[in-house]
């Protein structure tokens, strides 16, 4: 070949290459942007999410900047290395770019303001721009609290026990109740007064000394408000007992028992802390989330009963020291009723609900949960048989099944418990007719304003 046809050839090469690159360099898939749909700021402000991906040649920039009352302001101008020759520096085609909306400091006030999302690659169209995506997310600023008016005049509640409160929401809330610490009890809808809430709620025996008691409310936008009132917390002196644990308990019970629950090991004192511990942290979780979605109408009416003809043989918060052979083998709050009868005796629904739970549940053994409405529940544990399936409706004195020694139970007896919002409460509250009338009962009716 010539000279001259080793330069042609060079220079058609060439030229071949450059369009290559021109034509791969100039493509037209724009960047996709994946954002909410609408976003509600509170007072607090929110953060934002934008997942930007650009498969072709890469995301090149991104300017976010919101827009009220025709004023704009830059949240977000970001330029993304890479070249025009080879594209995105980064070989990841997606990236992910997070920003903080603060109301405040951004002059913004309550109303709608339109939030602007523009993204470009490296691409050569647009004389060299890139492809261009733009996203148009529509906002509104709201910074108004709820605001929260407490309806009760004062609560009396001991530790361990419950109260209920009404209150008004000047906003339809999102999430509202009642905060004891770091405990929350759900707020519904009035039974009885349109346009008033009512929560019951509790002071769990183990909540710390000053806990703060207010009924909270939460809007769409993410608004805390806040209403107190006066509450008086009795203390309460939380019995201590030793149980001893016979060695044919030991042997028997609790070896069947880790048997059921596939626990292993062969040393009996090792195998009942493991139960007396982790079992029954597991089974109160169990319990906490089958008792969780509440009915919002109250299901039970006036007090409740106890189980008939019975004999307390344990009491509400003992706190328990187990011992085997002189040695301390763990430590329990008993959180219920132990209730003794015949054996096999007739256990009854204490009040009307519905069944949430019938089955095997570790230390309860064949147990059963009611739910009552409004948070409130009662639990049946240590059962030999079972009557009643998940979905039943039951009348307070309706038979649930017998009683008897399953799970961790040295003989036949009921385990009795009431929660209320997932925190367990004094039984001996809801059996007191007075009690319920008092605290309960003159707050769920129409002409309770104080
Ligand atoms: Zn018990």
């Amino acid at each position: 070949m010539t000279l001259r046809g080793w330069v042609g050839s060079l220079f058609l090469m060439l030229v071949a290459g450059i369009g290559f690159l021109a034509w791969e360099r100039a493509e037209g898939e724009a960047p996709t942007i994946d954002a909410p749909g609408a976003l509600t700021v509170a007072a607090s402000g929110r953060d934002v999410e934008l997942s930007l991906a650009d498969a072709g040649s890469g995301l090149r920039s991104l300017r976010v900047t919101i827009r009220q009352a025709g004023e704009d302001t830059d949240l977000v101008s970001e330029e993304f290395p890479g070249s025009l020759v080879s594209g995105a520096a980064s070989a990841e085609p997606t990236r992910t770019q997070r920003f903080n909306l603060d109301p405040k400091a951004l002059g913004l006030v309550d109303g709608e303001a339109v939030l602007t999302v523009v993204v470009s690659d490296w691409s050569w169209r647009g004389g060299f721009r890139g492809n261009t995506s733009e996203l148009v997310i529509p906002v509104t600023i709201d910074r108004k609290k709820p605001r929260v008016q407490v309806l009760t005049g004062l609560s009396y509640i001991k530790r361990g026990g419950a109260d209920a409160v009404e209150y008004t929401v000047s906003e339809t809330p999102v999430r509202d109740g009642v905060q004891v610490g770091d405990e929350f009890f759900p707020g519904f809808p009035h039974p009885n007064m349109p346009g008033r809430r009512f929560a019951l709620f509790a002071v769990a025996t183990m909540a710390p000394e000053k806990a703060s008691i207010r009924v909270i409310a939460e809007d769409a936008a993410g608004n805390v408000g806040s209403g107190r009132w006066s509450v008086v917390l009795r203390e309460r002196v939380l019995p201590k007992a030793s149980v001893s644990l016979p060695q044919n308990f030991l042997d028997v019970t609790v070896r069947d028992l880790a048997e059921a629950h596939d626990l292993t090991g062969e040393d009996p004192q090792a195998i009942f802390r493991q139960i007396n511990t982790v079992m029954r942290r597991e089974n109160e979780a169990k319990i906490r989330e089958m008792t969780a979605d509440s009915a919002p109408t109250p299901l039970w009416e006036g007090a409740f009963d106890q189980l008939t003809n019975s004999k307390v043989t344990s009491r509400f918060a003992e706190q328990r020291s187990y011992f085997a052979g002189g040695i301390k083998n763990s430590e329990a709050v008993h959180y219920g009723y132990d209730l003794a009868s015949t054996s096999m005796a007739a256990v009854n629904a204490a009040n009307h609900g519905r069944v949430v739970f019938a089955d095997d549940l570790g230390i309860y053994g064949n147990c059963i949960l009611l739910d009552h409405g409004l948070g409130l529940a009662t639990l049946y544990g240590h059962l030999s048989q079972i009557d009643v399936s998940v979905g039943d409706e039951v009348r307070k004195g309706d038979t649930l099944g017998l009683s008897g020694a399953t799970g961790l139970a040295g003989g036949d007896h009921l385990h009795f418990a009431v929660q209320v919002g997932g925190t367990y409460v004094d039984p001996l509250e809801w059996w007191d007719r007075s009690w319920v009338r008092k605290h309960i009962d003159v707050r769920l009716e129409s002409s309770s304003a104080e």
